[in-house]
């Protein structure tokens, strides 16, 4: 049996993973700067999600939401504590593409709306609904027709939003952009956005499936623009690691939900619901978010003083522990390189090698991952001038 090649073959086989870091299977380790698209983001193997995850894999496995179970409870109080202002509900899912599916269903309900906007250089997932809303070509022509009307506008681009009209159901967007190349919004841009939307009457969707849960230094990234979204969508780091994904919404949304408008067989599987639990607490006691901020203000400084000399560094931007290095040139190279200096990275856009550490990192590991990139980079700098 083969498997499907539908991501580049690092060349590296994993057995192990603690904290930041992770282990092959010769012995090296590695400081691990991917965490699985920024999924690992409290940590390999936390003890406290292991903990939970135990615990509920003694009790039961798999229950449909149908039936109420301990866990949930404890999850939903946990939940209060953490959620975005306002948004009182919940659903769990299995993946970021699924909870996007969910909230485009929802605002084509309680609008009555087809038209959806989405913006360049968007990601939102693979599913149709979500490819959908994504920007990349590549990703999406050979997929059409996918879910119509989309129209995509210009990021932080003020003007673009007054495209925004009353047949609009929802306006979807990520506070900063990551797979599209770790592109922080303007703070004018989300509150233009958010008056538009409240003006036409179309829902806002702030998608921190990849910004949420502390990564950019709030717990939600929305919390840095003085806005507040209708429907949010999570993912990636709320199961520290395990599947999991989430739409929250308020009560007015709630209230017009029927039986039957949605379903998940695995969604909010006890498991899940254990990791998300168990997420909320780490998140909590160890003052992730805070420490998020600290760090990737650190992180930004470090590499700035390392690399801001090379004339192939653009720019190096971000928000919290989300980073991105913009090079003059296609990013594969640099990562290559920083993959046999022990650091794994992943690209975003077209030009930027992307960071989405742990929380955990330290200088330490900053430091040694700047002096990785500097290599990187210079030796792909070299190559470029000989060929
Ligand atoms: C990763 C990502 C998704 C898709 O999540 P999957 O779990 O891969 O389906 C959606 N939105 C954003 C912003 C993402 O980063």
């Amino acid at each position: 049996m083969k498997m499907l090649k539908f991501y580049q073959d690092r060349g590296l086989n994993i057995v192990k993973g603690k904290d930041q870091y992770v282990w092959d299977n010769q012995g090296n380790k590695y400081l691990d700067l991917h965490a699985g698209h920024g999924v690992a983001f409290l940590g390999h193997n936390n003890k406290t999600i292991i903990e939970y995850l135990k615990k509920q894999m003694e009790e039961i496995i798999t229950l449909t939401p149908a039936f109420d179970t301990p866990i949930r409870e404890e999850m939903l109080k946990e939940l209060d504590t953490i959620k975005p202002e306002n948004l009182d509900n919940v659903f769990l899912l299995n993946s970021g593409s699924e909870a996007i599916e969910l909230a485009i269903k929802i605002s084509r309900k309680i609008t009555k709306r087809k038209k959806i906007i989405a913006f360049k250089n968007s990601f939102h997932g693979r599913t149709m609904g979500a490819l959908a809303v994504t920007w990349n070509k590549k990703y999406r022509e050979p997929f059409e027709p996918l879910i119509e009307p989309v129209e995509f506008l210009e990021y932080n681009n003020l003007d673009s939003l007054k495209k925004i009209s009353d047949d609009v159901a929802a306006v979807i967007v990520e506070p900063v952009q990551g797979e599209g190349g770790v592109i922080p919004a303007k703070k004018e841009f989300m509150k233009a956005l958010r008056e538009i939307t409240e003006k036409t009457g179309s829902l806002l969707i702030i998608d921190e499936v990849q910004t949420g849960f502390g990564r950019t230094g709030k717990i939600w990234a929305y919390q840095h623009f003085d806005i507040k979204p209708d429907i949010l969508t999570a993912g990636k780091a709320i199961g520290g690691g395990f599947p999991v994904s989430a739409v929250f919404l308020p009560d007015w949304i709630g209230e017009k939900l029927e039986e039957g408008d949605h379903g998940s067989t695995y969604g909010g599987n006890p498991l899940a619901t254990a990791a998300v639990t168990a997420a909320c607490k780490v998140l909590k006691s160890e003052n992730v978010p805070e420490q998020a901020r600290e760090k990737g203000e650190l992180f930004i400084k470090i590499l700035k003083e390392k690399l801001e000399d090379f004339k192939s560094v653009r720019e190096i931007r971000g928000l919290g522990l989300m980073i991105g290095i913009d090079l003059r040139f296609n990013p594969s190279t640099t990562i290559k390189i920083l993959q046999d200096e022990k650091v794994l990275s992943l690209k975003a856009g077209l030009t930027v090698v992307r960071f989405l550490p742990p929380y955990l990192i330290t200088q330490y590991d900053m430091e040694w991952a700047s002096n990785a990139a500097r290599k990187g980079i210079s030796e792909t700098e070299r190559t470029k001038l000989a060929s």
